[in-house]
């Protein structure tokens, strides 16, 4: 088995919307991106305008040769869609795509990203990109498995009584979290070679903890979670974030402890918070959790070695 690597990069680390300018540039502009490379198998989560970087290191990196990726879409609000109009990759009819998420409401992932496609808004439909891709609809009952040297994904139930993952097994399973407007939001967990990273951006905190999201990343190794915002901006008087679906820093060290996970990552920061309000908060969250690190664009972490790679 080759159990060689297992790593995951940021390519953006914004929610909401992407930032620019001298004071954001530690941190990095650009919105929801990560690239997963794990037992040959490469992974994208969500299509923000880091993609777009991603995309044009593929193919400047593949040369003639063949691409062949699965992207993953928690959801489809913009900042996880925006950059999918410009991944280069789509551009090349050698490329193949397996793009797999929610139903967006009552329109399938298909549907919602087609519409983010349409003229005026657009100047390429989706069905005009030549790459082969394949779209799917995904919910928390289903389970994707990479087997080794097998490409292509398999797209199990959890409720199919022969389902039987290997350890050597790309595993992926999903939570639904309704911690988030309008639909919810898809949080992944990837297991393999006996680690493991979850992946819950967009989420809320709730009062004593999000008790499924905790039992969904219980022992894990490395837990992404979302952290957009202070306590104070979340209980401000006057414009107060509560129920925009986004967490404070203290709701992921409240996560990251019941869950008894090894690492957390904070991301999705405001795109108003400055590389300098970032530290505080990665400060501040650290005295609560010290095994705590902020998501910084081209931050990599390799879960076999157990490290973190700053950019
Ligand atoms: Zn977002
Ligand atoms: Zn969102």
């Amino acid at each position: 088995m080759n159990v060689s690597e297992f790593r995951v990069r940021f390519w953006g680390v914004r929610g909401s919307h992407s930032a620019t300018g001298a004071a954001m540039i530690g941190v990095g502009g650009n919105t929801t991106c990560l690239e997963v490379n794990a037992d040959g198998h490469q992974i994208i989560i969500d299509a923000g305008t880091g993609i777009i970087h991603l995309g044009h290191e593929m193919t400047k990196n593949n040369g003639e040769k063949a691409i062949d990726a699965t992207l993953l879409f928690t959801h489809a609000h913009i900042d996880h869609t925006q950059g999918f109009p410009f991944f280069p990759p789509s551009y090349r009819g050698t490329s193949i795509l397996r793009v797999l998420g929610p139903m967006a409401l009552e329109q399938t992932l298909e549907e919602a990203i087609a519409g983010s496609m349409l003229p005026p808004f657009s100047p390429v439909a989706l069905h005009e990109m030549p790459c082969s891709m394949i779209m799917r609809n995904i919910t928390e009952s289903n389970y994707i498995l990479f087997k080794n040297g097998d490409p292509e994904p398999r797209i199990d139930n959890l409720y199919n009584p022969s389902f039987r993952p290997a350890a050597t097994d790309v595993r992926i399973g999903i939570l639904r979290s309704y911690a988030h407007p309008k639909g919810g939001v898809l949080v992944f967990r990837i297991d393999h070679a006996d680690r493991s990273c979850v992946f819950a951006t967009d989420v809320e905190g709730y009062v004593g903890g999000d008790q499924r999201l905790i039992a969904f990343a219980r022992g894990s190794d490395f837990l992404i979670h979302d952290a957009q915002y202070e306590l104070e901006e979340y209980l401000s008087p006057t414009r107060s974030t509560q129920g925009w679906g986004h967490s404070t820093w203290d709701m992921a060290t409240d996560v990251a402890k019941q869950a008894g996970v090894r690492n957390l990552i904070l991301t999705h920061h405001d795109p108003f918070h400055e590389d300098k309000q970032v530290e505080q908060i990665e400060a501040k969250a650290q005295k609560k959790f010290s095994a705590t690190v902020a998501a910084r664009e081209g931050m990599e972490l390799d879960l076999l070695a157990g490290s973190i790679n700053q950019a």
